[in-house]
């Protein structure tokens, strides 16, 4: 099998949507491609995409090691499969000397979907995944298109997630090569398929006729920071700013509207804490970065992002909707989001 190859496909994936902070921020979405029967190439756990090199970014697993063990579980039993399943991934990574990365959380329906797989949380597909209406408005927006729709309700990331993919998955006919679209309520987007071209160009059409359905035209903004300080920035996006000096804006505001986990693992976590690193000023319109610059341009995108699909909703006149507090809790107390936060910190530039 030619493996360089392969790799080099995934570094041009992860460069294409890695550099688009309107489909991926900071080190969330994530992209494989298996290198033939039994290995696959995916994102590590706390890198960007566009951080992945052909010898830097990434982490070989055994992904039929994954597979099996999702096609063998016994959900009859009373037991943590969040742990085991973690430490199944954990397992079927390839060591090399000198690096200790770890796969994403996701890797488990990497594993069981095609040979090229985009996870990204585009904010154009997280309009409808976060709001009461988008399910039928996906339904109608891809009518006419030549691919197998999911729309999965939300449930915990990780093994859950899994489960309930491979479950979708299920109901398709193994001859059915076409491409599959699957939406994850209040979380993102997945493109998987055995074609290469095929994968990257139905992501772009995905977000491309979400957009002109809803009219949205003009650029995505850009993040922008400047350095303040020692490990200090501040934001400089119009975006943000604006909105932080809205009427609708209140310092409780991210508690009150959780959307998606990347939200509370960037923002919550790093606002409502006894040493905040993020210092938001309503009055002033001000946001300061109490982190390194990767931290910090991770929460800078994750709340454009995050405002963007609030504001989007609104104007739209959808109805958002917003995580249970179950579902918060259990992001909150999610271990491996704990240790892709770590990395970030020490990846430090
Ligand atoms: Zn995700």
């Amino acid at each position: 099998m030619e493996k360089g190859k392969s790799l080099h496909e995934l570094v041009w994936l992860c460069q294409k949507i890695g550099r688009k902070i309107d489909y991926v921020q900071g080190g969330g979405g994530n992209i494989s491609v298996k290198l033939d029967s039994r290995y696959m190439a995916i994102k590590a756990s706390g890198f960007r995409l566009d951080q992945v090199a052909e010898d830097d970014g990434y982490v070989i697993v055994d992904y039929e090691k994954i597979k099996s063990f999702y096609e063998s579980v016994n959900l009859s039993l009373v037991k943590d499969y969040e742990k085991e399943s973690l430490e199944v991934a954990q397992k079927s990574v390839l060591s090399f000397p000198g690096k200790v990365l770890r796969p994403s959380v996701e890797v488990g329906f990497h594993s069981i979907l095609d040979r090229y797989v985009i996870h990204s949380h585009s904010v154009y597909a997280n309009i409808l995944a976060c709001s009461y209406e988008g399910k039928q408005l996906c339904y109608q927006i891809f009518k006419d298109e030549n691919f197998n729709f999911i729309w999965i309700p939300y449930i915990n990331p990780g093994f859950s997630l899994t489960v309930k993919i491979a479950d979708e998955l299920m109901n398709l006919s193994a001859e059915d090569k076409k491409t599959k679209v699957i939406f994850m309520e209040n979380h993102g987007l997945i493109v998987s398929s055995d074609n290469l071209k095929e994968v990257y160009e139905v992501h772009e059409r995905v977000n491309l006729l979400i957009k002109r359905w809803f009219k949205i035209r003009g650029r995505y903004p850009s993040a922008v920071l400047k350095q303040i300080g020692n490990n200090k920035y501040q934001s400089r996006t119009r975006f943000i700013l604006d909105f932080i000096k809205s009427e609708s804006f209140e310092i409780d505001f991210f508690e009150k509207y959780p959307l998606y986990p990347d939200q509370l693992v960037y923002i919550n976590s790093n606002l409502y804490t006894e040493n905040p690193k993020i210092e938001l000023n309503p009055q002033k319109g001000c946001v300061v970065y109490n982190a390194n610059y990767s931290e910090a341009l991770a929460i800078e995108e994750t709340l454009l992002a995050y405002l963007y699909v609030i504001t989007k909703i609104s104007k739209l006149g959808l109805t958002m909707k917003t995580m249970s507090e179950d579902e918060t809790e259990y992001i909150k107390n999610w271990e491996s989001e704990k240790y892709r936060k770590e990395l970030l910190k020490k990846m430090a530039k």
